[in-house]
């Protein structure tokens, strides 16, 4: 793994999933958080709003059967423009409505191909899946901008993450992807980097992800990027739970997990972890926290090299 360049030892990784930025309310309690911790350097992941990554495999499919689109593009639109509108004023949704357009135009023309052909390539699923968390992290990023607080900047992962895919999954090119950052980057860089959970490029610059669930690799791919102090993943329970919540309701959260321990849970099926995010953080060491957006003053569980 290349070494990162020498960025300041002090930036922390905060990733939000969609639960915790599925609504105007809940874009307003994750600001309160990340501004709660006062941390001069934050890399800030956030996924796509809760159900949008669904929606957009939806309407993949509806246009691989021939079916009207439309009406799923327009939900769409309004859920991101109710959105936009409650939180920015009209001079600052502006822009954002007229990319949200814009992109919006490209998945029109690529659905179009798919009603065409009857199928969806790889790639052309690849696109469309990844456009909730650019429109939730675009959203975010003017959000936090117009607080005026620090300097805020948004980082589209498809511009820095390379990777390859393989029988294992997705494989990072860390050195491609450390230069990539490095110029999209200053290195003294103080303040708010909102970055796009999810997606990432391919070696020929195409669009991918890092698949279902992604975005928590993401934030451990970002958090070797930055050579992070800390990564924070913040999700819609307190933290690593005994068993899944939906099956056990009084299941209990563990208070501190070993990396192979996290990661066999997590192979197991814990939804709340993507079985790939503890890989980059042990080499580093890195302690990985996992914490409730919905209750911050919990202690979560923090998962660690064995003691
Ligand atoms: P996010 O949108 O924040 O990424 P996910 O839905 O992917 O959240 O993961 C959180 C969900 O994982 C929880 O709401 C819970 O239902 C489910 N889950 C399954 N197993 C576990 C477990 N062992 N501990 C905690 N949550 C679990
Ligand atoms: N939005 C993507 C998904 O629903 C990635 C993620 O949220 O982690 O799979
Ligand atoms: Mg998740």
């Amino acid at each position: 793994m290349q070494s990162p360049k020498n960025w300041p030892k002090d930036w922390i990784v905060h990733k939000f999933g969609g639960t915790s930025v599925a609504d105007a309310a809940c874009f307003r309690r994750v600001a309160d958080i990340v501004e709660a911790r006062a941390e001069p350097r934050q890399a800030i992941v956030l996924s796509a709003c809760r159900g949008v990554t669904d929606a957009l495999f939806s309407v993949v499919a509806t246009a691989e059967a021939q079916g009207e689109t439309a009406g799923e593009l327009a939900a769409l639109r309004k859920r991101h423009s109710d959105i936009a509108e409650e939180l920015l004023s009209s001079n600052e949704a502006a822009p954002y409505l007229a990319a949200l357009d814009a992109d919006l135009d490209d998945i029109k023309g690529v659905l179009q191909t798919i009603k065409l052909t009857r199928s969806a390539a790889p790639s052309a699923r690849d696109l469309i899946a990844g456009y909730g968390e650019i429109w939730s992290s675009r959203l975010f990023a003017r959000f936090l901008d117009a607080q005026g607080k620090r300097a805020v900047q948004w980082c589209d992962a498809r511009t820095v993450l390379v990777v390859d895919w393989g029988p294992l999954g997705p494989a990072v090119d860390w050195r491609e992807s450390q230069s990539n950052l490095s110029r999209a980057l200053a290195s003294d860089f103080q303040g708010a980097l909102v970055i796009t959970g999810f997606v990432a490029s391919d070696r020929r610059g195409a669009q991918t992800t890092l698949g279902r669930n992604g975005s928590d690799f993401s934030a451990s791919i970002f958090g070797v990027l930055l050579d992070a102090a800390e990564i924070n993943i913040w999700t819609d329970v307190e933290g690593v739970l005994s068993a899944d919540p939906r099956r056990v309701p009084d299941a209990t959260v563990i208070d501190q997990l070993s990396y192979n321990e996290a990661m066999e849970l997590a192979y197991f099926g814990a939804k709340v972890l993507h079985p790939q995010t503890m890989a980059p953080a042990v080499k580093r060491g890195t302690p990985i926290w996992i914490k409730s957006t919905f209750a911050p003053e919990r202690p979560g569980t923090l998962i660690c090299a064995a003691p």
